[in-house]
């Protein structure tokens, strides 16, 4: 068994409490569901909220791949919990999985680099996305294109290290082209980002997103 954990930030519930309409649970409760209907997946949920930032050292030696989302709170990680989580990633392996606004996160800079988009738009146009390395394995089971009829926009230049591998590129109704989903190591460790999930849309919600995000956590835990 893989052991996930979902980690996220809960900001965007405090500042919009109609997201758990979107999303049942709020948006960690609902990504442990859609990931638990991989059964090689042992998932648990952990919020900014619990005691030590809902990553204490003890979840973290229990955790092969963690999966975050962070918004609002994303400079709120205190120094001693980024340093954890990145000795368990180079040091020994653990891998993560970063969503949407996760990107701008202390924790993806002091793990990654310095990371960014150039701008974004909220006027939730369509977004088009294509698996340009359909042969990775988190592309498997996902079709050469697919669509999210209410998006959030990012624009290029990402202002983010080279990547190992881009997988995703999005395409969006205002005709803006970016990379969508791309891969790092950092020392032992996997990363994977995949930018789509805007809180007040309903992209989580897609299978395709969901089989997208099972097949990240499989390849950062080293079994795809
Ligand atoms: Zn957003």
């Amino acid at each position: 068994m893989i052991r996930a954990t979902v980690w996220c930030d809960g900001s965007d519930e405090a500042r919009h409490p109609e997201i758990p309409q979107i999303y049942p649970g709020g948006i960690a409760r609902y990504t442990a569901g859609y990931l638990r209907e991989d059964a090689t997946l042992d998932v648990r949920v952990s919020a900014f909220q619990d005691a030590a930032y809902g990553l204490g050292d003890d979840l973290l030696q229990a955790t092969d791949v963690l999966v975050v989302y962070s918004h609002f709170f994303n400079d709120k990680l205190p120094q001693d919990r980024l340093d954890a989580v990145c000795l368990r990633v180079r040091e020994e392996g653990m891998g993560l999985v970063l969503l949407h606004s996760a990107l701008w996160m202390n924790l993806t800079r002091q793990l990654v680099g310095p990371c960014g988009y150039a701008a974004y738009r909220e006027i939730g146009e369509r977004e088009r996305v294509w698996a340009v390395l359909p042969d990775h394995p988190i592309a498997q089971g996902i079709p050469a294109s697919f669509e999210f009829q209410h998006s959030e926009m990012y624009q290029e230049p990402a202002g983010f290290p080279r990547p190992d591998d881009v997988i995703f590129l999005s395409w969006y109704e205002g005709g803006e082209a970016s990379r969508a989903g791309v891969t790092w190591t950092r020392g032992k460790g996997r990363i994977f980002y995949f930018s789509p999930g805007h809180a007040m849309y309903d992209v989580m919600q897609s299978a395709n997103y969901h089989q997208v995000v099972r097949n990240g956590v499989r390849w950062a835990a080293r079994e795809a």
